[in-house]
Order: structure tokens, then sequence, then C-alpha cells
């Protein structure tokens, strides 16, 4: 067991973001491949924002995602509790000590009167930095003052004229001019912590050794160095993650695809497969290579082959792999992973029949070489529930007119009403070529599929007729034959 351990830290005011999903991943594999301990924390100390049924959703999404905590609220650990809400009283001591070596401060700006200071800086062209004139304050006073007042914060004494650097393991040397940072905020009361607080309290405590999260986090690391330092905590290595962005190299937002972990799964993503894609949003393994076992990224994964750069997050990509996760999968499984799909989508078209297991094992393995998501599975495959319902134009195979229809579709009866069911598909199939010969295939075979399925696009007929069988097919093909009449 290495000394290594990472952490991810969501907060639960929303449901599981792919990017979080995603950093922590990086992280789990990271302390997978080292074989330190990962752990799962909740930075809930935003009460009015967080929702228990966010928690929920976030240890169920990295749950179903194969992500599995060492410590975490749920498994707990010899460095919890890993809720921050419950971590009141560690952060109190802390805050109290930096107010009492007066290295914090109270400073009681209302909101009104920062916001102006805010506008007079822009607007001379100044950053808009708060150096508080309350810094100084006498802590007598400043104890009335917090009695007599409600609007107060408690923010950190930034040191001037300071460089801040640190060695980003992703990004290389970074630094940050500590004039630039201002007389941050680290609480709203001495028991109300606030994010840059709470998380290096909680690093500090759970020994965390890397902190591997989101770029957009790169600009807090500088106010959280100044606090470790304040505080004598060890400085954690850090290794912030490229942004991840939608395929027009924007920000990635809803317009990109689904947001949250569930709304992937409810489409009929599979785990091993967002598993994959994630990983390789901002690593390779060095060459080409896409697919990769749990257990290979474990091996592979390191942080030195983390890219910079922004990382697209191409949903075409997803969907293809996902799609060639579906066709590893033997029959059994493919059926278990469509069947709870399957009941969504008969009980949204408020259909109560009951299919046999083995006949939809045959329509699940003739849709497997095209299925992208599971979720598509119901309509694609629906005709083989009930008689199909289409525009009579879609029988017709380029321009063929009602009587040319009617032969082509008699054509194929009189083919089919030689066999007798179960027939095989390369036995009908040959029958069926071997009536055409030379000529025009779509003349008959087209006619024939709508015929059977009603869809634009389907596995071939004789597949579907295999399956189907002789007595539903000739069924279909006289009602296609009346529609046209
Ligand atoms: N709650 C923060 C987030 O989810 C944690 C940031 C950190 O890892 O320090 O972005």
């Amino acid at each position: 067991m290495s000394n290594i351990r990472v952490r991810i830290a969501p907060s639960p005011t929303g449901p599981l973001h792919v990017g979080t999903a995603r950093t922590a991943l990086f992280n789990y594999l990271f302390a997978r491949h080292h074989d330190g301990k990962f752990i799962l924390r909740i930075e809930d100390t935003d009460l009015e924002r967080s929702d228990k049924k966010y928690e929920e959703d976030i240890f169920e999404g990295l749950r179903w995602l194969g992500i599995e905590a060492d410590e975490s609220p749920e498994c707990s650990g010899p460095h919890g509790p890993y809720r921050q809400s419950e971590r009141i009283k560690i952060y109190k001591k802390y805050i109290q000590k930096l107010l009492d070596e007066r290295r914090a401060f109270y400073c009681f700006h209302s909101k009104k009167e920062l916001e102006e200071e805010k506008e007079k800086l822009l607007a001379a062209k100044h950053p808009p930095i708060h150096l508080c004139e309350y810094r100084t304050l006498d802590p007598a006073e400043a104890a009335m003052f917090t009695q007599a007042k409600s609007d107060y914060i408690i923010r950190f004494k930034t040191p001037s004229g300071r460089k801040i650097e640190f060695q980003d393991l992703i990004r290389g040397d970074v630094s940050f001019d500590s004039d630039l940072l201002g007389d941050f905020s680290i609480a709203k009361r001495v028991d109300v912590p606030l994010y840059n607080f709470a998380v290096i309290i909680d690093d500090e405590t759970m020994e965390i050794s890397h902190v591997i999260r989101g770029e957009d986090h790169i600009s807090n690391t500088p106010k959280q160095l100044l606090l470790i330092e304040a505080l004598g905590f060890k400085i954690p290595q850090y290794a912030h993650l490229p942004l991840i962005l939608g395929s027009d190299r924007s920000k990635l937002s809803k317009r990109h695809g689904p947001a949250s972990v569930n709304e992937y799964r409810a489409a009929g993503y599979l785990p091993e497969a967002l598993f994959n894609f994630l990983a390789l949003l901002g690593w390779n393994s060095g060459n080409d290579r896409e697919f990769f076992s749990k257990k290979e990224l474990i091996k592979e994964f390191s942080l030195e082959k983390v890219q910079k750069s922004g990382a697209i997050f191409d949903i075409t990509k997803l969907d293809w792999m996902n799609g060639e996760y579906i066709r590893k999968k033997s029959a059994k499984e493919l059926l278990e992973l469509c069947q709870p799909f399957l009941a969504d989508f008969l009980q949204n078209q408020n259909s109560k029949i009951k299919i046999q297991n083995d006949y939809l094992e045959k329509i699940i393995k003739l849709e497997q070489p095209r299925l992208k998501k599971l979720a598509e599975i119901g309509e694609r495959t629906e005709y083989f529930f009930w008689a199909p319902e289409y525009d009579k134009e879609l029988l017709c195979w380029k321009n063929m007119s009602d009587t040319e229809l009617i032969a082509s579709l008699e054509a194929a009866e009189k083919i089919i009403s030689n066999f007798q069911t179960p027939i095989s598909k390369e036995k009908i199939e040959e029958a069926f070529l071997k009536e055409i010969g030379e000529g025009d295939k779509g003349r008959i075979l087209w006619p024939l599929r709508v015929a059977l399925t009603g869809k634009k696009a389907s596995p071939g007929p004789f597949e579907i007729m295999e399956i189907l069988g002789i007595e539903e097919s000739l069924r279909r093909i006289a009602a296609a034959k009346q529609k046209k009449m």
C-alpha cells in the first residue's frame, strides 16, 4: 500500500455531471495504479443548494460506472466524517486559530459597498481586488461589531508582494502574484466555512497526497496555498485536468448532449463504454489505442500522459464506442440489459403484451450489429411485437406504379408460400435470389421489407422472416396489398 491518497469532492447541488465523473475517474485510476486510496467526500456546506437526492445520485452514478471509493460517507473510513456539514467543529477550530493569530479578520462591508468598490475599480481599469480596510481592526472592536452587525464575513489577510508558485503535474510551473488575490473570504461565520478554506482542511486532515481536479480550480490554488502555509499544513501535489469542451470547442453544455451520468444511463449507454470514453477525455496511452478495459486503464494510466489542451467530448464517438461494447455482449447478457428498456417502451406504448425470452433473444441478436444505445431497442424492433403502421408510399421502390407494387408483393407472396415455419434465412434467401436472377433486387425486396417492418431502415427481410415466421409474414404482405388497393 502506497501513501497515495486522492479524492473527489463534489457538491450535491445537482446530478452527477459527466465532468465530475471524469475527474473522479482520473483520481480513481491514479489511486488504483499506485495502489493508493480513492476518497469520496461531499462538499455540502452550502446547505441551501445541497440536497440529499443529489448526494444519492452521485453515489449511485459512481457505483454504476464502477468507480468505487475506499472511503466515503457510505462506507466510512479512518478520516471521517466525509460530509463537510458534519465536520464544522474541525473547521471552526482552524478558523479561530487564524483569527487569533490575526491572519484572518472580520470584514463588515455590506454587499452593496463591495459592489460599488468593484465597479469603481473596473471603471478606473484596475483589477477588482478587495484590500479590506478592516484587516487592521482591533480584535476587541471586531468582536463588538460582530455582536452589533449581521452582515459580515471572515477574510484571509493576504500578504502583499508575494509570488505564489507551484509545480502542477500537468501544467508545469504555475505562478500567481499575491497582490492580485486581495483579501479573499474564507468563511461566512466561524462555523460556516467557504470552499477555499474547507477544502484545505479536508485535504490536510484526510492526508490527501495529490489534488487532481478540473482546470477551473487553478485560480483557487494560490489562495489555498496561502492558507496551507498559514496553518503550517503539508502541500499536496497538484494536477489540474484539462477542461472538457463540446465538439465545437466551446465549454461543454446541455447543447452538446446529456450533462449527467444518469441521463447517459437512461439512454442506454453501458457503464464500461462510458468509463472507457471518459478515460480518453484528456488522457491517452501514447498511441492510437481506444479500447481499454478497466483493468487495462488502471495499468496504463499516468498523469504524465494527461494533455494540457481542452478535451473534446464527441458524442458521436461515444455512440460508436457504446455500439462496439454492445457487440461484445453475449446474447444472454444483451437480453438482460435490454429487458428494462423494452419494458419501459412497452409501457409507454400502453402495451401489456408478454414476450417470450427466446423470441426476444432472437430479435435482440438481430439488432445487435446496429444498436448504439440500449434505449433504441423498442423502437427498432417494435414490428416484431405488433403489425406495423406506415404510409403506403413507403412501400414503393423508386417510381413504382400501383400495379407494379402489387405484382412485386405477389411475387414475394408466391415464393414465401412454398415455405413453412420454421424457415432458415439462407433457404428463403436462396429462393428469392433465384427468382430475381439478374433483375433489380430492390423491386422485390424493398416492398417486402417495408410490408414486414413498416420502417425506412431495418435488417434485411430474410432475417426478419426467419423470426417472424411464414404465417405472420404472409399476413403482413396481404395487409400491404390492401393498403394499395
Ligand atoms: N466541490 C469542488 C468541485 O466539485 C471541489 C473542488 C476541488 O476538488 O478542490 O468542483
